[in-house]
């Protein structure tokens, strides 16, 4: 039974607007009213406190005078404000993904229907140490003043925008167009983590993308005391090839902090520990060699990644087609071999999860921008990091604001502007492509080359 005294909707605002950066609940209330409206209900929307005062429930009053709940907010010091759907249930981004047409049905702005992300995915710079033969952000740096490379993070921008969405957030990605350790301030965004994890009482996982080189300096190795995904990008085998790939790398210095870090005495029980290995013609016979290795550090899983736009690197005409046969061999000979050993196979897209099931014939749907952000290292947001041409403003408002908003609106209406969101317009998540890349190439039809990185999956 709802209680409390019957308020108004500016009083309830009043109630939230110790939360930063949130949608206003009358603007929510306004929506659902309209839909109640045009559906022709005799009703009035009217909101109430509920028990201590931590939830604030929208009511709907009947035209006979029965009252019903259309939805509620929390307002309490952890979560601060959450919104669920009129039929009381929190919705998660999973409900959206696996329903879009019902959060469509239900009308009013879809961008209320969940009030944090679940991820942020920071770009915290651009100074790499190295100059791998394909990488692109390498021959872009080449080619510009120093004065032009991308800002490098700090610490603070980072709490900026994470401190709003504290009560939802599960994991923050650190990642770099050069390495991220490199950024002067990576000790401090680290520390900036840490202490916000226990200020919630709960950590934030700190997954990360690394070269490995840097990882004993400083306090680098500290990262190890959190949980989250520490991935080092290693192409090769062996210190020969490997130095030829990675140029400006050392062999011993990477495998000395691999193994270090595998064997780190504090390393947080949810530390897990993986390689990243870009698969071109320079390496390609080392797969197999690369799954041996793996498996016999004890890491936690190896993904293997196609080695795309090399025509722009200094790897030029070096790019495979993605079911190489002698890929697809390596990787089942790993397989075979190797079965404790996680692999991802993004390179041959053969082992790929689904996509999301198409939820309206001839269109499929892509839950992120209900569940992450990325940010750039000039702080502003962006869709995912394959979507960097698509500007979503300052990250600090992104999440709520116009554009992010408007993008879920037409990905929710099956329809995306493609001069205005051309990269999720174009994207193989919304069906346009082939995502395993047999069709036609997912990164070929990307607005600008996405960043090198690989989220691991799992099977849990
Ligand atoms: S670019 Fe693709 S994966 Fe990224 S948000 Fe847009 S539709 Fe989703």
């Amino acid at each position: 039974m709802l209680g409390g005294p019957l308020m108004q909707f500016s009083d309830v605002d009043n109630l939230v607007a110790t939360t930063p950066r949130v949608p206003r609940i009358s603007d929510a209330a306004a929506a659902m009213a309209a839909v109640f409206q045009q559906r022709g209900y005799d009703s009035q929307l009217l909101a109430r406190t509920g028990p201590g005062g931590t939830r604030t429930f929208l009511v709907v009053r009947l035209g006979d005078g029965s009252e019903t709940t259309a939805g509620w907010a929390v307002v309490d010091p952890v979560d601060r404000h959450v919104f669920t759907s009129p039929d009381g249930r929190l919705v998660q981004p999973a409900d959206l993904e696996a329903q879009p047409d019902w959060a469509a049905a239900i009308g009013g702005d879809p961008a209320w229907w969940i009030s944090s992300p679940r991820a942020i995915n920071f770009q915290i710079g651009d100074i790499c140490n190295m100059h791998c033969v394909m990488c692109w952000q390498d021959r872009r740096r080449k080619q510009q003043p120093r004065s032009q490379w991308l800002p490098e993070m700090t610490a603070e921008t980072l709490r900026a925008v994470i401190e709003p969405h504290l009560g939802s957030l599960h994991s923050v990605e650190l990642v770099s167009f050069g390495e991220p350790m490199a950024n002067p301030q990576f000790d401090e965004i680290v520390h900036t983590l840490g202490a916000l994890g226990h200020q919630r009482r709960r950590p934030i996982e700190a997954n990360i993308i690394t070269n490995g080189s840097l990882l004993h300096l400083r306090r680098h190795a500290r990262v190890l005391h959190q949980p989250g995904d520490l991935t080092f990008s290693i192409d090769a085998a062996d210190g020969d090839r490997y130095e030829a790939i990675r140029l400006g790398g050392r062999w011993d210095d990477v495998v000395r902090n691999l193994r270090m870090a595998v064997r780190h005495p504090q390393r947080h029980a949810a530390r897990r520990i993986g390689i990243n290995m870009t698969v071109f013609a320079a390496n390609l016979d080392g797969v197999f060699a690369m799954g041996a290795f793996a498996a016999g550090l004890g890491i936690d899983y190896l993904s293997i990644l196609h080695g795309d736009g090399l025509d722009a690197t200094a790897a030029s005409g070096q790019q495979l087609e993605r079911a190489h046969p002698s890929l697809v061999d390596q990787l089942d000979r790993i397989r075979r071999s190797f079965p404790w050993l996680h692999l991802n196979d993004y390179a041959t897209g053969r082992t790929l999860p689904a996509l999301p099931a198409r939820t309206q014939p001839g269109r499929s749907f892509c839950g992120l921008p209900w569940r992450q952000m990325d940010v750039g290292p000039d702080g502003h947001a962006h869709p995912c990091c394959r979507a960097y041409s698509i500007d979503l403003g300052p990250a600090a408002e992104a999440w709520t604001g116009e554009p992010l908003r408007e993008l879920r609106r037409q990905i929710l209406a099956g329809a995306v502007d493609d001069q205005r969101f051309g990269a999720c317009a174009r994207c193989p998540n919304l069906g346009i492509a082939d995502r395993a890349g047999s069709a036609s190439d997912p990164l070929a039809v990307a607005d600008a080359p996405p960043a090198r990185r690989v989220i691991p999956l799992r099977a849990s």
